[in-house]
């Protein structure tokens, strides 16, 4: 691929041309450890302790959906990657770009729907920032949202840290918010109802705090799906990821919409699932701790990191004992899916 001398739709897809653009244009200019980390959010340390703070612009159409909005998408959305690095938010500071002609009446829905989100994982929005731009400018609302958060003690997970033997463990069922994006915004007739997964992770990640596991490593899987994200995860760490393809946690109605519109589950969006890296021997307590929370009740193991570097770095057994490369995504499939 020759780079393209403007934006693409694609540079936003959270795939090969985002990675791509981040590394030539923006990390080597705004240069520092924290961006060089590559974590979900960055830790910093004060006199105070460590702190985590984290930033996401919320773009989604239509701005509802089933299972949420773009209110509860940019507060969830938020917090899951301080949760990453072992972090509940200790606030959150919103900021509304309003298209002229929003309706109030939505606007009014979507901060319910930010109150309740934030009630639900014990935090504020404590400060904000509100733009009006003209008619055609902006579509509805854009929202970005910032979250800051103090790192539980003792806490290092980093996408370095992944290790040849680790196991890959996935908290739940991969692709729905996309699927059911794209049902929305097709107007699509299917059978089963298809609802977003977002969702807040830190009941989850609290429950591997607590339980008698080493984690190396925690992604949530958002843009890309799966597949960004493990590349993600590789690419920091210089390893291997194979998947076993039988493990691969995809629910029919997600297939079935995939199959129909010709993309890979493996690439399609959650809001509400991460992937964990795990002491090969802690793997079991891992899954158990995390069975018990409700937006975690099907984790399991999907596969395993094997010593690297490679070229293709995910890879995927397949039943007939095979391997295929997982590549990341490259073009933009499912554009404003977050
Ligand atoms: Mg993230």
């Amino acid at each position: 691929m020759s780079e393209p001398a403007r934006i693409l739709l694609a540079h936003g897809g959270g795939g090969l041309l985002t990675e791509r653009l981040l590394r030539d244009h923006v990390l080597p200019i705004l240069d520092n450890q924290a961006l060089r980390d590559r974590g979900d959010a960055a830790v910093l340390a004060t006199p105070h302790g460590r702190l985590a703070i984290t930033t996401d612009g919320h773009v989604v159409t239509p701005l509802c959906f089933p299972g949420g909005d773009i209110g509860s998408l940019a507060v969830f959305g938020t917090a899951n990657d301080l949760a990453m690095v072992g972090a509940a938010p200790l606030a959150i500071t919103a900021a509304l770009i309003l298209e002229e002609g929003l309706e109030i009446e939505l606007l009014r829905r979507v901060m319910h729907s930010m109150r309740a989100a934030a009630d639900a994982i014990g935090t504020c929005i404590v400060a904000g920032d509100t733009k009006v731009v003209e008619r055609g400018r902006a579509d509805g609302m854009y929202i970005t949202t910032t979250a800051v958060g103090a790192v539980a003690a003792g806490v290092d997970w980093r996408p370095a840290r992944v290790a040849p033997g680790d196991v890959v463990i996935v908290s739940g069922d991969l692709g729905r918010h996309g699927a059911a994006i794209l049902v929305t915004r097709a107007d699509l007739a299917i059978d089963a109802p298809l609802i977003s997964d977002c969702a807040p992770l830190w009941p989850a990640v609290a429950a591997l705090l607590a339980a008698p596991c080493e984690v190396h490593a925690l992604r949530d899987l958002t843009r890309g799906g799966l597949a960004a994200a493990l590349h993600e995860i590789a690419g920091a760490c210089g390893q291997i990821i194979e998947l076993d393809e039988a493990a691969l946690p995809v629910s029919q109605p997600v297939h079935d919409v995939c199959e129909l519109l010709g993309l890979d589950p493996l690439h399609c969006a959650c809001e509400g699932r991460f992937v964990a890296f795990v002491k090969p021997d802690h793997a079991a307590a891992a899954v158990a701790a995390l069975r018990r929370t409700s937006v975690a009740v099907d984790a399991r193991i999907i596969g395993r990191v094997t010593a690297g570097p490679s070229a293709d770095p995910v890879r995927v057994r397949t039943p007939f004992g095979t391997l295929r490369i997982l590549d990341a995504p490259r073009g933009e499939q499912l554009p404003r899916i977050c």
